[in-house]
């Protein structure tokens, strides 16, 4: 299992770098996530870490860019299309329609707003 995950972790993150010039990843709050128990395990499968480890690396060996957003970016909160924020958000909603008419799949919205703070964020 580790020894699987591992080597799908280099093939995901060499083809990130690969494909691209620069790769944005948002930090999750992990130690406050796996105190969520219905979370925790998944989490702790993802092997997070490790993963951005090999983005970092193989960035840098490219000559490209890893990009961290700020953890504290609501990014699944904020609608990208007129950057109003939600109060809050059950993790089990997976869309949901903004008071402007956007209808927002809660991770496409997610990453379209990483990109968006990404942009504006100097890159070295
Ligand atoms: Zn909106």
């Amino acid at each position: 299992m580790a020894f699987a995950r591992n080597d799908f972790q280099h093939k995901l993150s060499k083809q990130l770098i690969d494909e691209n010039q620069a790769v944005i990843v948002e930090t999750l709050k992990v130690k406050n996530m796996l105190k969520n128990h219905c979370l925790a395990k998944s989490i702790a499968d993802a092997g997070w870490h490790s993963l951005i480890t090999k983005l970092d690396y193989k960035a840098k060996q490219a000559g490209k860019h890893l990009v961290n957003i700020d953890q504290w970016f609501a990014s699944s909160k904020t609608c990208s299309c007129c950057g109003r924020k939600q109060e809050s958000m059950l993790l089990n909603i997976r869309s949901w329609t903004c008071e402007c008419g956007y209808v927002a799949d809660r991770d496409i919205n997610a990453a379209i707003n990483i990109k968006h703070q990404a942009s504006s964020i100097k890159v070295y």
